[in-house]
């Protein structure tokens, strides 16, 4: 163990070189322009894969955008990893706000500039090169690790479930390993271990079979841009509280642990109303904003489309309404059981004066690891030791659909080891990455290998 962090602490120049060709190559999934990019940048992954010592590793055709595989399964009896990252980027416009080239490679101020540098390259290389101290240095891993590096992570991962599904066997594994998140804040690292689901919907409501003169049928019908505030109006109450029946059923309630810890944390909530600009914060009462944002659902208006919204004024009855409405869900509701009640609530309180329809757009189960896993907690110890610092643990109130793919397909636990800054500009102009996370995290990724080891399986 000494001599490959000795070997990773001498080799900072190398791996800035060798990362600064891997953002060199514009693997951008959106853009049909770059397909031949894409698959350029996943033969360059395979060839850099092999040259650090991985077996079996090869890039594997899906509908789509193909995926990188490749593992190292010498470990008898040790515990293995599934090491799942992407490889493709963001699209770059507004290219004209970028401070240099999105895909050369320039250092400023102890951070790597590069379209990928923090979302999700540079934190893809920072396994490999943690895999390549090991083998080059020992001749072996503590552990047995399968890596599954996709290309299309950008554009909704879309044939990533169906892989899943077709290579359970390819995939086994103990533990899932994802490195494509932030850390907390600048200079406190963290561990996630939660993010919310999603429901969303799109509620039609229709009056009458045309738009009508309000002056001549005004009073006689019902406008469906009223019913539909209407209907609005009762999904939640004034303390906060989403008022569909069920709702709360499932909602796995929080520790006086998880609130102590977490009012602990260094966040400053004046601070954090500023930075959104908003006159006041406001939420379910008896709950803090973090506690809000990571273990408590919501239900959101997402847009509203009704009537004339042009210049000046018109005397019209819409003819139709139109809401989209979503709900972040927390462990352990369930998507298509929220559906149901909010479709049963919709139809209760609709006004019998219109027709409405709910139509599901789509949905994403929420997911949790314990904190208190043993995987969880190793990769704390391996953030400890790569950081000098323990790390913090946290939720998060987004979602990364991935990991409740790998969580219900392979029944795996998962372990979000991202050492991303919130600022570091994914998806935006002037990505970057601090290289001081990026060489803290090769050793917290060395280190984290042998914890699970030790963490057993
Ligand atoms: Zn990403």
């Amino acid at each position: 163990m000494f001599k490959v962090i000795d070997f990773i602490q001498t080799s900072r120049d190398r791996y800035l070189e060798e990362l600064g060709r891997f953002l060199a190559i514009p693997s951008i999934s959106a853009l049909p322009q770059h397909a031949g990019d894409v698959r350029q940048c996943a033969g360059w992954l395979a060839d850099e894969m092999r040259r650090i010592g991985l077996e079996n590793v090869s890039v594997m055709e899906t509908p789509g955008h193909p995926v990188v595989y490749g593992d190292w399964l010498h470990a008898e009896g040790a515990p293995t990893i599934l090491f799942y990252g992407h490889y493709d980027v963001q699209p770059v416009d507004p290219v004209e706000l970028w401070e240099s080239p999105p895909f050369e490679a320039t250092v400023r101020d102890g951070e790597i500039y590069a379209r990928g540098a923090a979302d999700d390259k540079g934190q893809v290389f920072m396994h490999l090169k943690a895999i390549e101290a090991w083998l080059s240095q020992e001749g072996r891993l503590p552990v047995n690790i399968r890596l599954l590096i996709e290309g299309e992570e950008e554009v909704g991962s879309a044939h990533l479930e169906e892989f899943v599904q077709t290579h359970r066997d390819l995939l086994q594994a103990d533990v899932v390993v994802v490195s494509d998140s932030a850390m907390f804040d600048r200079g406190v690292p963290s561990i996630c271990y939660s993010l919310r689901g999603l429901a969303y919907f799109q509620i039609d409501v229709r009056g009458t079979s045309t738009d009508l003169h309000s002056g001549s049928f005004g009073g006689a019908v019902v406008n469906p841009a009223m019913a539909l505030v209407q209907i609005l109006a009762q999904m939640k109450d004034r303390s906060g509280r989403v008022k569909i029946p069920g709702f709360y059923d499932d909602v796995r309630p929080l520790s006086d642990e998880e609130r102590a810890a977490w009012r602990r944390l260094p966040f400053n909530e004046k601070q954090f109303q500023r930075s959104i600009g908003a006159p006041k914060l406001s939420g379910e009462s008896g709950y803090t904003t973090l506690e809000r944002l990571w273990a408590r659902p919501t239900f959101e208006i997402n847009g509203l489309l009704s009537g004339f919204t042009g210049e000046g004024a018109k005397t019209v009855i819409p003819a139709t309404a139109m809401a989209k409405v979503s709900m972040r869900l927390v462990p352990d509701q369930d998507p298509d059981r929220i559906g149901d009640q909010f479709e049963a609530y919709v139809k209760k309180i609709a006004p019998k004066t219109v027709d409405v329809k709910v139509t599901r757009m789509h949905g994403g189960r929420p997911w949790i690891t314990e904190y208190d896993n043993r995987f969880v907690q190793a990769a704390g110890r391996a953030i400890e030791q790569g950081f000098g610092k323990a790390p913090v643990y946290c939720r998060e109130g987004g979602s990364i659909p991935v990991i409740s793919t790998f969580q219900r397909e392979l029944g795996l636990p998962a372990v979000l080891f991202g050492i991303g800054l919130p600022d570091e500009n994914a998806h935006a102009p002037n990505e970057r990455l601090d290289l001081g996370n990026f060489h803290n995290g090769i050793v917290a990724s060395a280190c984290l290998y042998d914890e699970i080891a030790r963490a057993g399986r």
